[in-house]
């Protein structure tokens, strides 16, 4: 039989050593491919955090929350390892793409949510914003498209800001791929390294009226390339200034991403007519 202070002394060595070794995995750099334990229940706690403080947020702010105040949310060590996992360069994960800043875009259009699809697959777009050159450009193009083939695309997705992308990085970390940072980075952007949070070159996901955006609900990116929407689009959309950013096997390390089509001309010429140009 272990004499007591003998058992004393082995509980707090098992103690320290736990201790010392959460301490050690808290210090190392995050792994690109599978995060240590300790990393992955901060990437935990940072996610639970930033979701309770957006639904605790009102709806139409949800999407351009503020970069600082979810950061202050956080507690030292969450906080330090979150600023650590976005100090990270996404090239060394495989992402390829510019970086487009950290601004907050002015000017943004609000774009009431609306409901999609039918049954069991309805679902709602949440409300969005665009800055106020591409949304009309969009508004053009769909009464273009309606003409021609009498349907429309929604905004699934619009500006995001910093904020929102962060909150959406550790989400799918969690969530979709398993606290791997390379696999992740191939699905979602960092913080400034997104066209959805470009203050003048902003992407739009689209979803059409049954509810198709080509991710959802076991969806595929084929889902969406069948769409007779997206055939009009690779034919028509550049006459709107609308680009498919993400083509299969693109330049940038990204998934191909056939509803994602992001703005690039001149904002004055599309701004043409408006009263009020801020
Ligand atoms: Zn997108």
């Amino acid at each position: 039989m272990v004499k007591p202070f003998r058992l004393a002394y082995i509980i707090t060595g098992v103690i320290l050593l736990v201790v010392f070794s959460t301490a050690v995995l808290y210090k190392l750099q995050p792994a690109l491919y599978s995060l240590n334990p300790v990393h992955s229940y901060l990437a935990f706690r940072v996610y639970n955090k930033w979701s309770s403080f957006i639904y605790d947020i009102p709806e139409e702010k949800r999407s351009i929350v503020n970069y600082d105040e979810l950061m202050n949310s956080l507690n030292f060590a969450e906080r330090e390892f979150a600023e650590r996992i976005f100090s990270i360069d996404p090239k060394t994960l495989g992402f390829k793409g510019p970086f487009f800043g950290r601004d907050k875009a002015d000017n943004l259009v609000m774009i009431p949510s609306r409901f999609v699809g039918e049954g069991k697959g309805k679902t709602e777009t949440g409300i969005q914003y665009c800055p106020k050159h591409s949304y009309r450009d969009y508004e053009r193009m769909m009464n273009a498209m309606h003409a021609a083939i009498g349907k429309r695309l929604y905004i699934d997705s619009g500006y995001r800001s910093p904020g929102r992308q962060a909150y959406l990085f550790f989400y799918y970390l969690v969530h979709s791929n398993d606290y791997n940072l390379t696999e992740n980075a191939k699905w979602i952007a960092m913080p400034g390294y997104s066209e959805h949070g470009s203050p003048k070159n902003n992407a739009i996901d689209f979803v059409s009226g049954g509810g198709i955006n080509g991710f959802s609900d076991g969806q595929t990116a084929e889902d969406f390339e069948e769409l007779e929407e997206f055939a009009w689009l690779m034919k028509n959309a550049k006459s709107f200034n609308f680009y498919l950013t993400y083509p299969p096997d693109n330049p940038y390390g990204v998934a191909y991403e056939p509803w994602h089509w992001h703005w690039e001309g001149d904002v004055l010429e599309s701004l043409k007519g408006e009263t009020t140009i801020h």
